[in-house]
């Protein structure tokens, strides 16, 4: 049976002010799937995750996920419903164990036996954060504090995951790594959306990808037709 798409997004507008950040957006993203959203600095791309977060108001057009409009819910409530965002730039709690890091991701949800079990899944997942559970966070390399954060994502039980910039600031082989756990989760039966500037990597591993430019949602396809395409070989791969 068809039960529509998970995520549902028309008609999105977002601004900072009088400066427009999202036009008229549009975007589907299918329970499973793994959707790349790509394009250059400042397109839209972190606005468009934060409106879909709540952090970020819309100021015009419908989000639906799972058939509700979550459009007016409160960042909480939508992190209850089953959304959950890594941020750009991590935005763990430095001071605070790793541990306490993984707790706190599961605030909507208390405490519990269902909590300590997904704690011992993220462990399981990344069994550097078990190791380190009790060191704080701040000492954590910039890939560590990576999976930290997917991890903390992870103890809201979300059915979707919002990544933004996993890969900002790693080197190459920790850039693979978390690639590969993306894909992991994926196969896990988590649906994706990943905002990439590595466009190439990003691209490669999803079903669907949209491209952003200034606001508006110039191209999509699925991941291989987009890396096939002339236009984004040009602007954001890199090739002539
Ligand atoms: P990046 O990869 O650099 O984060 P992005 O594609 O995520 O880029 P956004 O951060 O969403 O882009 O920014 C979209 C536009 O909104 C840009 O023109 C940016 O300058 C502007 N913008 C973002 N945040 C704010 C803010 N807090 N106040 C005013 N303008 C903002």
């Amino acid at each position: 049976t068809d039960a529509g798409p998970l995520l549902s997004v028309r008609g999105l507008h977002s601004h900072y002010g009088a400066v427009s950040a999202l036009r008229d957006v549009d975007i589907e993203v299918r329970a499973g799937e793994l959707v790349a959203l790509v394009g250059a600095n400042g397109a839209g791309k972190t606005t468009l995750l934060n409106t879909l977060s709540g952090v970020q108001p819309a100021s015009a057009g419908s989000i639906h996920f799972d058939g509700v409009d979550i459009s007016r819910l409160k960042a909480q409530k939508r992190v209850a419903s089953g959304i959950a965002q890594v941020p750009e730039g991590r935005q763990i709690f430095g001071p605070m164990s790793v541990a306490d890091n993984l707790a706190l991701g599961a605030y909507t949800r208390g405490t519990g036996a269902a909590v300590d079990k997904d704690i011992a899944w993220v462990y399981e997942l990344f069994p550097m954060l078990a190791e380190k559970r009790r060191q704080v966070a701040g000492m954590l390399s910039g890939g560590q504090q990576q999976m930290l954060a997917i991890g903390r994502a992870l103890m809201a039980r979300p059915r979707l995951l919002l990544l933004d910039e996993p890969s900002m600031g790693l080197a190459p082989l920790l850039i693979a790594e978390i690639f590969e756990i993306i894909r992991k989760l994926n196969a896990d039966g988590i649906t994706i959306l990943l905002v990439e500037q590595n466009a190439s990597a990003a691209l490669a591993i999803a079903d669907h990808g949209f491209v952003l430019e200034t606001g508006e949602i110039k191209l999509t396809g699925t991941g291989k037709t987009l890396i096939d395409h002339p236009d984004v070989k040009r602007a954001y791969l890199g090739m002539a």
